[in-house]
């Protein structure tokens, strides 16, 4: 049984990890960078140390600082949330020789997975099915253009030490290939310190449908079912939902068994993620393994009432997983919507800023997992994702209707936010007929997807009922401060992405 957890990371997710520790009775720990001293992931640990510095790289990125915080907090355990050092193995390699336990994979899985050519080998090599393409080596042009020719544009090439969606080039015709193979190897070698490149098959129409995956020490492993994912800006997704609305029982069946089966071949502990790309013929194909907790994990929770992070913790003290793949059915209809601070109708471009008002909407079926509070700034330092909206509901359409009422009660001032888009989104007919693909926001651009004026008039007048009961709060926690919130119309323009 673990004593002590420490958290190596910030915001949401360390929130998130703290609540399932304490509801289990391990003390909590948190670490943060000079921005973070008091945030809300550090207030709700029950405790917690500096790390100083306020870059990831000084902070939340430096190994030996959090290796020294956790030895002098005596911690049984480091949990690594997602992003930052999650995915990591030299962090995992070193907490192991730290006497720590690290809540994940093992250091050689993590180091496998990590490199997308090993995975991608490995997966056709245990029969998983892959995108058909290339993994030579990527000094030989003459060799990549005859492999890009075998393979038939459009080919995509991808980074082996991608992620982020950073080092991926598509490539159209075939004078485009020397130029993007360069460009592409420069910006991985400059994101991931590795040039290695590899080619794709380009999948038109393409779904991203990911599988949840959990596996112990002692050789079980399941599957929680699948997670759509195809709502995407520049390939990070934004809007996630189970059950996926393209999945039959028959084709959900056959990508659980494959999304096991690559498990077992890599001897898979702990949760991790194997992503798919299904295409609009019904055939789906290997994309990677995240071999950590993933970013839109509560959709699966909402669906299956299970807590991941509890099943993590059971399984890293040795347990095995305490239910056998029958025991699991998908319940309902869960969706999330993550909440950035960015200017949708500007590229996307991360907003930054005090929280003039932040109040998270409540009721039944609606959860937030949120790692900001009102008065907090928004930095440049971390990643603009502000919450997570996730609601439950008997069916995908009841579903839909609970977000769109989530969105709307859900005031956010002081900062841009894609707030608006994700109510656009929610009301887009494409989206409510579920077939959609990973390209629906190169089809519908933000702009394009705006209300009518009439119904414009309808979230002034939510902005201006959230003005008037953000009143009280805001002189509490920002007191003294002036601000430009006394106009409502001024505030509907905010609460738009657009004043
Ligand atoms: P998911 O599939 O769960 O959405 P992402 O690949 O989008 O996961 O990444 C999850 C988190 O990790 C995001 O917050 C992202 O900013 C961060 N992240 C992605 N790639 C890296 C990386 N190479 N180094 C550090 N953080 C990263
Ligand atoms: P990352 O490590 O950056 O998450 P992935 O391989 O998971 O990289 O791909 C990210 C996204 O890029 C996918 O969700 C999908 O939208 C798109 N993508 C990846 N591979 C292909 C492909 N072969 N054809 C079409 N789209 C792809
Ligand atoms: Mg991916």
């Amino acid at each position: 049984m673990f004593r002590k957890v420490l958290i190596a990371n910030r915001g949401e997710i360390a929130v998130r990890i703290t609540k399932t520790l304490q509801e289990m009775g391990i003390r909590s720990v948190a670490i943060y960078s000079e921005v973070d001293a008091s945030a809300p992931h550090v207030l709700a640990a029950d405790e917690a140390y500096p790390l100083g510095g306020k870059t990831p790289g000084e902070s939340y990125l430096d190994i030996h600082k959090i290796l020294d915080v956790a030895r002098g907090a005596e911690v049984d355990a480091i949990h690594p949330g997602y992003g930052f050092l999650s995915e990591n193995a030299g962090f995992a390699r070193a907490c192991q020789d730290a006497g720590i336990v690290f809540i994940g994979p093992t250091a050689d899985v993590i180091a496998s997975m990590g490199d997308k050519i090993i995975a991608k080998q490995t997966m056709e090599a245990a029969d998983v099915p892959v995108v058909p393409g290339w993994t030579g080596e990527a000094d030989n042009l003459t060799e990549i253009t005859a492999a890009a020719e075998a393979i038939g544009y459009p080919v995509l090439i991808k980074a082996a030490a991608g992620g982020g969606g950073k080092g991926m080039r598509l490539v159209e015709r075939a004078d485009q290939l020397a130029t993007s193979v360069e460009s592409a190897s420069r910006e991985a070698q400059k994101a991931f310190g590795d040039a290695r490149i590899f080619l794709e098959k380009y999948v038109t129409r393409p779904r991203h449908i990911e599988f949840q995956i959990f596996g112990d020490t002692h050789g079980n492993v399941v599957h929680l079912f699948e997670r759509e994912c195809s709502i995407q800006r520049r390939h990070q997704k934004i809007i996630e939902e189970s059950p996926s609305p393209a999945l039959t029982p028959s084709l959900r069946a056959k990508m659980g068994e494959a999304a096991v089966k690559a498990a077992q071949a890599i001897g898979y502990t702990n949760a991790g993620t194997v992503e798919f790309i299904l295409d609009a013929s019904g055939s789906f194909y290997f994309l990677e393994v995240n071999t950590r907790l993933q970013v839109e994990h509560p959709v699966t929770e909402e669906v299956t009432q299970m807590d991941l992070v509890r099943l993590q913790l059971l399984v890293a003290m040795g347990n095995p997983i305490p239910f056998t793949q029958a025991d699991l059915s998908q319940s309902g209809h869960a969706i999330e919507c993550r909440l950035y601070a960015e200017d949708p109708d500007n590229q996307f471009l991360p907003s930054t800023g005090k929280l003039q008002v932040y109040r998270e909407p409540v009721g039944p079926g609606v959860r937030v997992d949120g790692g900001f509070c009102q008065g907090q700034d928004v930095s440049t330092y971390y990643d603009p994702m502000l919450s997570k909206l996730i609601v439950w509901a008997g069916s995908r359409s009841e579903a839909i209707e609970k977000m769109q009422w989530a969105l709307a009660h859900y005031p956010v001032l002081g900062v841009k936010t894609n707030a608006g888009l994700l109510q656009d989104i929610m009301r887009h007919e494409v989206f409510r007929s579920g077939a959609f693909d990973t390209h629906f926001l190169e089809h519908f651009p933000p702009q394009t997807l705006k209300p009518e004026p009439a119904d414009r008039d309808h979230l002034l007048a939510i902005a201006a009922a959230a003005l008037t009961q953000a009143q009280p709060a805001r002189q509490q926690t920002v007191a003294g401060e002036q601000s430009t919130l006394q106009n409502p119309w001024l505030l509907a323009g905010a609460w738009r992405g657009g004043a």
